[in-house]
């Protein structure tokens, strides 16, 4: 019964005039989604000239995926609209997250574009009930092994945790908006990452500072049990897991005073990185301790780079090594997709 409900979930909005676009204007990144049927080969062609555009058959429809940084959307949606107006003057946007208010008004005085304003949350799931019909979730084995998973695998109630700028936290009693709640959230998020090391190391590149971390080691700066306790009294307590710092950045006053600058800006990108993660995960693991509830997925686009996601991984099993970890291969894109989403009722 549950399963045929969610089969007709499966329906874009109607598409009026060959081209249906939705964004989500987010703190950090505009995601956009754009869907055209398979046989418009003129829109393809446009579409195909845009980098890192990703791209999802979905029946008859290709849905493409981009992403701008929110501070240059002005000048990257004019390529985009300048072009796609030649063939089918666009109206009309689907727009979610703040910049959906921020932005109204040049939209209309720049690009005579209505923004059609859609709830975040609501936009949220019914893209996250949109995508259970395809094979986009998986799972993590051997520290960094990505292995889809069958839809039937993300059990349900879950907690699931979006993580952008900030972060949001929902349980998921099922697949449907009325059994879909927030009950947590945090400021530190993929936001505090790159704010940080901008002024840590002076790098605000999110693929540059997990490049960084990647090649770090947190033990140089954190602080960790057995450098406070020594290591005869963790050998006798099992009860202390050494592998969590006890201070994230705890070492930097002795480096700094008395042993100098033995640190590298690898060192530090990676123990933001672990700190955040620690952090996130932490919330999420009480959470889900609260609720009684063993699984938790993650999305939003700090979960983009593989490292990010295997420290998650590795950060929520170590709180408590029962929990099932998913994520999901849309990452940031949930929110947006789920603007294009015919609405349901439930
Ligand atoms: P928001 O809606 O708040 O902008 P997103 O889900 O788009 O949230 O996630 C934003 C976060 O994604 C950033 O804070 C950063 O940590 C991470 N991120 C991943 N890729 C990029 C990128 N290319 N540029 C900037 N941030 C990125």
């Amino acid at each position: 019964m549950e399963l045929e409900k969610e089969k007709s979930y499966l329906k874009y909005k109607k598409i009026s005039n060959k081209i249906l676009i939705g964004v989500d204007i987010g703190g950090t990144l505009a995601k956009f989604a754009i869907v055209n049927e398979k046989s418009q080969l003129e829109i393809e062609n446009i579409l195909n000239s845009f980098e890192n555009m990703k791209k999802i058959e979905t029946g008859n429809y290709i849905l493409h995926l981009l992403f701008f940084p929110t501070n240059d959307f002005e000048i990257e949606i004019k390529p985009l609209l300048n072009k796609l107006n030649k063939i089918s003057p666009i109206k009309e946007i689907h727009a979610t997250g703040g910049g959906a208010y921020k932005f109204e008004t040049l939209m209309k005085k720049n690009f005579q574009i209505d923004f059609i304003k859609n709830d975040e949350l609501i936009s949220l799931v019914e893209g996250y009930i949109f995508i259970k019909n395809y094979s986009f979730i998986y799972k993590i084995e051997d520290f960094d092994k990505k292995i889809i998973v069958p839809n039937s695998d993300l059990k349900y109630p879950h907690i699931s945790v979006n993580i952008g700028s900030g972060v949001s936290i929902l349980k998921v009693n099922s697949p449907f908006k009325k059994d879909i709640q927030r009950v947590a959230g945090t400021i530190m998020g993929g936001g505090t990452l790159i704010g940080l090391s901008k002024l840590l190391i002076g790098i605000d590149n999110y693929n540059e500072i997990l490049n960084l971390a990647q090649k770090g080691d947190y033990h140089k700066l954190d602080l960790s049990y057995e450098e406070i306790y020594g290591k005869n009294y963790i050998k006798n307590n099992n009860n202390y897991k050494n592998e969590i710092p006890v201070s994230s950045f705890g070492k930097i006053y002795d480096l700094m005073t008395v042993k100098k600058n033995s640190f590298e800006k690898e060192d530090i990108a990676v123990s933001l990185l672990y700190m955040i993660c620690l952090h996130i995960t932490q919330i999420a693991n009480l959470c889900a301790k609260k609720y009684k509830i063993d699984t938790i997925y993650f999305f939003g686009n700090f979960t983009r780079s593989s490292f990010a996601i295997s420290l998650l991984n590795k950060a929520s099993l170590i709180w408590n090594k029962n929990l099932n970890i998913r994520f999901n291969i849309l990452d940031g894109f949930l929110g947006v997709v789920g603007t294009l989403v015919e609405k349901n009722e439930d």
